[in-house]
């Protein structure tokens, strides 16, 4: 099993290995990089059917952290933990604890949070071995509402580069995924007098999304391929990859999901067809953005502001990309890199 090998090792400072018998627990924690001091990032939980997949998403994953972080300008490196098991049946308040002693164990290099697999109230079990956690209830629990609103922001200034447009009425935008982040951009493109199509395995949620929004339904299998102006992938990673990239139809590709890119290759395949992809580290920022500036001194309205530069963000990326002549998700890296000084 290759970690400094691996094709997504990129100089992580550190990766870690915890088991707990008792507790049954197996995770990775790898800390990208920690240049202010810290770095932060998600606990995933998820039943991987190998081994080198969580290590892969582990390394994949803490490098998006720094990235994102960079880019949206928080000072804290990034890192990800990942526990390996299915979180509706293995996920117990003993296990949650060992993973919070694991996290202890690093001794304040990294802080973690709730992402796919855990909840804000897990992180209440996790706070009881240590206090380099955050995402409780009460804390920046729901980060769901500021990445919805970060993606919209993506998303207008995906749309006016590539399709010259600032007014977003009568857009076709095909979200995959009407759960907490989908729903949040849905309500904005709503607003916004946007067509929405929606496709969830949930029939519940797309059925919120029709009342809601007066989405029009689409299936699963079809919502990639759909003819709309922008595909916005909201459920799962890995979704833009050699089968489904020739089969889309949007100019623009602008989600909120994590890791849509299957591959770094796939980000140049879409580049390459003239498809406009808006890195989804850069547009799904808006909750680690929201959720960096709580404390003492929170300001939603401020934060929201923070959050709607986003915008900004990507006309950047979208300008180095044009200078440099690459894809937008390597312009994105590449300006990432350059901020925290690993270019
Ligand atoms: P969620 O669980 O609330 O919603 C995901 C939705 O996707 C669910 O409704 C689920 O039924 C649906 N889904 C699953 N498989 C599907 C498929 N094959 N086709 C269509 N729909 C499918 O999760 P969320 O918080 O909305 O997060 C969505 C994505 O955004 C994830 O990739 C997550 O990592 C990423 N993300 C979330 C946040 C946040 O603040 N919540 C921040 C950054 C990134």
């Amino acid at each position: 099993m290759p970690v400094f090998h691996a094709a997504d090792f990129d100089a992580h400072e550190q990766v870690c290995f915890f088991t707990d018998a008792d507790a049954g627990l197996h995770a990775i924690i790898a800390i990208h990089w920690s240049g202010p001091g810290l770095a932060g990032g998600g606990i995933r939980m998820w039943p991987y059917d190998d081994e080198q997949k969580a290590i892969t998403d582990a390394l994949r994953l803490s490098r998006a952290m720094t990235y994102k972080f960079a880019l949206a300008d928080i000072p804290i490196g990034g890192g990800k933990t990942v526990i390996i098991g299915d979180a509706r049946t293995a996920k117990t308040p003993a296990l949650l604890r060992a993973l919070g002693r694991a996290v202890d164990s690093l001794g304040g290099r990294y802080i973690c949070g709730p992402d796919v697999g855990t909840t804000p109230e897990d992180m209440i079990h996790v706070g009881e071995t240590t206090d380099h956690v955050r995402g409780r209830p009460g804390e920046s629990g729901d980060t769901s509402p500021a990445t919805g609103y970060g993606v919209f922001q993506a998303l207008r200034a995906a749309v006016r580069h590539r399709l010259g447009r600032q007014d977003l009425a009568g857009l076709k935008v095909a979200v995959q995924g009407a759960g907490a982040v989908g729903s949040a951009l849905c309500r904005h493109l709503h607003e916004a007098g946007a067509e929405i199509l929606i496709a969830d395995v949930d029939s519940a949620a797309v059925a919120r999304a029709e009342a809601d929004f007066g989405a029009v339904a689409v299936t699963p299998e079809a919502i990639l391929a759909v003819e709309a102006d922008v595909l916005a992938p909201c459920a799962l990673g890995a979704v833009l990859n050699d089968q489904s990239i020739p089969e889309i139809r949007a100019a623009v590709v602008c989600g909120g999901a994590n890791n849509q890119l299957a591959e770094d290759r796939h980000g140049d395949a879409l580049a390459g067809r003239g498809i406009l992809y808006v890195p989804d580290y850069v547009a799904n920022a808006g909750g680690a953005i929201n959720a960096s500036a709580e404390g003492p001194d929170y300001d939603a309205e401020r934060a929201w502001q923070r959050v709607g530069r986003i915008y900004d963000t990507c006309e950047r990326v979208f300008a180095r990309a044009e200078a440099d002549g690459i894809a937008a998700s390597r312009a994105a890296d590449r300006l990432a890199a350059e901020i925290v000084g690993r270019g």
